[in-house]
C-alpha cells in the first residue's frame, strides 16, 4: 500500500529534473570550482549559474547570495554573523517566541556570549505586532529577526511592515523564509529584508544546501573560517551537486509557484472542512487566512498527539506532531504555547502540510481514518476512566 505523506514542511523529495541537474557533477564534472584549469571553470560556471536562479527568484543580484550547510546554518550565519559583525554598534537583538529552533538557540547562545535578546509575544494567531517591533527597538539594537511564515502553524507574518520599520530605524532585517518561499513570492527589496534564509530540501531541492541572502553593503563575521570561498563569509570547497539542484529547484518553484500554490491550497481548505465539521473538539490553530497555502494544524480535544500521530503512521500516514524537531520530545512546542493554547489543546497539535504530490482521494482518506482514530481514542480513555472510578 502507498504511504500518504502529509508533512511537506519537515522535507519533501528530490523532483526528477533536480537529480537529472545535479548527476553530472557526482562524477564527470567534479572539479573543485577554486582551480583554474578547466574542470574547475566548468563547476565554477555551474555554481555561479546557479547563484543567479536563487537571485533572480528574490529579485536580487548574484554578489548578494551565499551558498551555506542549509537553512539552520544560513540563520546561524545571519544571526552571530551581524551580531558580532556590530557589536561596537550594540548588543540588542529582537525576534519572536515562535521562530524554528535555528534562530532561538542561536539567539539564547548569543545571550550567553553577553547579547541581549528579547523574545516577542504574538497574538492568538500567532502575528507578530509590528508596532511592538518598534516598540522594543533602542539604541543598541542592531538586528530584528522575525520569519517569513511559521513552520509548524503556517501563520504568515506582517515581514514589509516590520522591515520597514527596521529601515527606517537603521536596524538590520533578518527573515527566516525557508517555509515561506516554496508558496509565495518573495521579493529582498518588496520586504525590506537586509538577510533571506532559505533551504533547498523545503523546495523539492536536495538535502544540506542552503542559501543566505545579504544585501549589499551589510558587514557580517564568517563562522566557519579557512578558504575564500563564497566572498570569505562561508570557507570550504562548495556542494557543487547540492548547489546545482538548489538552482534548478528554486527556477522550479518560482515557475509553477501560482499553479501550485491554488491546487495545494484547494486540498488545505478541503482538509479544514473536512475535520472541522466531521471531528467535534476539533480547531484549527493558526490564522485562519494569513497562512501558508500548504498548511493545516489542528488541535483536538482530549487527544494526545503522539497517540493520534502513531496511529495514523500505522495507517500508513505521515503527519506531524508540530515540528520534526521537537517531535521525539515531550516538551509542548514553543510556538502552540506562545499563541497561549492550554492543556489538553496544547499537547494535542497536528500538523498536516501538503505538496506536489497530493491528491483529493488522500485527503479525503486522511481525514476519515483521523476521525475514527480520534474517536477510539478517547473510547478507550473514557472507559479507562470509568474503569479507573469503579
Ligand atoms: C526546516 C527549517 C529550518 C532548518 O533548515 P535545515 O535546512 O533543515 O537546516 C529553519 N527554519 C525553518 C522555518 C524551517 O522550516
Amino acid at each position: 500500500m502507498d504511504r500518504i505523506y502529509l508533512d511537506y514542511a519537515a522535507t519533501s523529495p528530490v523532483l526528477p529534473e533536480v537529480l537529472d541537474a545535479m548527476l553530472p557533477f557526482f562524477m564527470s564534472c567534479f572539479g573543485n570550482p577554486s582551480g583554474i584549469h578547466e574542470n574547475g571553470r566548468e563547476t565554477r560556471k555551474a555554481v555561479e549559474q546557479a547563484r543567479r536562479e536563487v537571485a533572480e527568484t528574490l529579485g536580487a543580484e548574484s554578489r548578494e547570495i551565499v551558498f551555506t550547510s542549509g537553512g539552520s546554518e544560513s540563520d546561524n550565519l545571519a544571526i552571530e554573523g551581524t551580531a558580532f559583525a556590530l557589536r561596537q554598534k550594540g548588543n540588542h537583538i529582537i525576534t519572536s517566541q515562535i521562530e524554528h529552533h535555528a534562530v532561538l538557540n542561536t539567539c539564547r547562545w548569543l545571550e550567553k556570549q553577553g547579547f541581549r535578546v528579547t523574545y516577542l509575544p504574538v497574538d492568538a494567531s500567532g502575528l507578530v505586532e509590528p508596532d511592538s517591533v518598534r516598540d522594543a527597538i533602542g539604541n543598541d539594537t542592531v538586528l530584528v529577526s522575525i520569519m517569513t511564515a511559521n513552520n509548524e502553524i503556517g501563520t504568515v507574518e506582517p515581514v514589509s511592515e516590520i522591515g520597514e520599520i527596521c529601515r527606517e530605524k537603521g536596524v538590520l532585517f533578518h527573515t527566516d523564509a525557508v517555509q515561506a518561499i516554496g508558496m509565495m513570492n518573495i521579493h529582498a527589496a518588496e520586504i525590506n529584508a537586509d538577510l533571506i534564509s532559505l533551504s533547498a530540501h523545503k523546495f523539492h531541492g536536495p538535502k544540506g544546501t542552503g542559501a543566505l541572502y545579504i544585501r549589499k553593503g551589510t558587514k557580517l563575521e564568517s563562522l566557519i573560517h579557512g578558504g575564500a570561498q563564497e566572498r570569505g563569509l562561508r570557507a570550504g570547497t562548495e556542494n557543487v551537486p547540492g548547489i546545482v539542484g538548489m538552482g534548478k529547484a528554486i527556477t522550479i518553484a518560482a515557475k509553477e509557484r501560482e499553479e501550485n500554490q491554488q491546487r495545494i491550497r484547494e486540498l488545505r481548505d478541503q482538509m479544514i472542512r473536512i475535520v472541522l465539521e466531521r471531528i467535534p473538539g476539533s480547531q484549527l490553530n493558526g490564522h485562519p487566512e494569513k497562512r501558508l497555502a500548504n498548511n493545516c494544524h489542528f488541535s483536538f480535544a482530549g487527544i494526545e498527539s503522539e497517540a493520534l500521530l502513531l496511529r495514523l503512521d500505522l495507517a500508513g500516514i505521515s503527519v506531524s506532531g508540530g515540528s520534526a524537531c521537537t517531535s521525539g520530545s515531550m516538551e509542548p512546542s514553543h510556538v502552540l504555547q506562545a499563541i497561549g493554547l492550554k492543556n489538553e489543546m496544547l499537547k494535542s497539535g497536528i500538523r498536516m502540510t501538503m505538496g506536489r504530490e497530493t491528491t483529493r482521494e488522500e485527503i479525503e482518506k486522511t481525514a476519515e481514518k483521523m476521525s475514527e482514530i480520534i474517536a477510539d481514542l478517547r473510547q478507550m480513555s473514557h472507559s479507562s476512566i470509568k474503569h479507573l472510578r469503579g
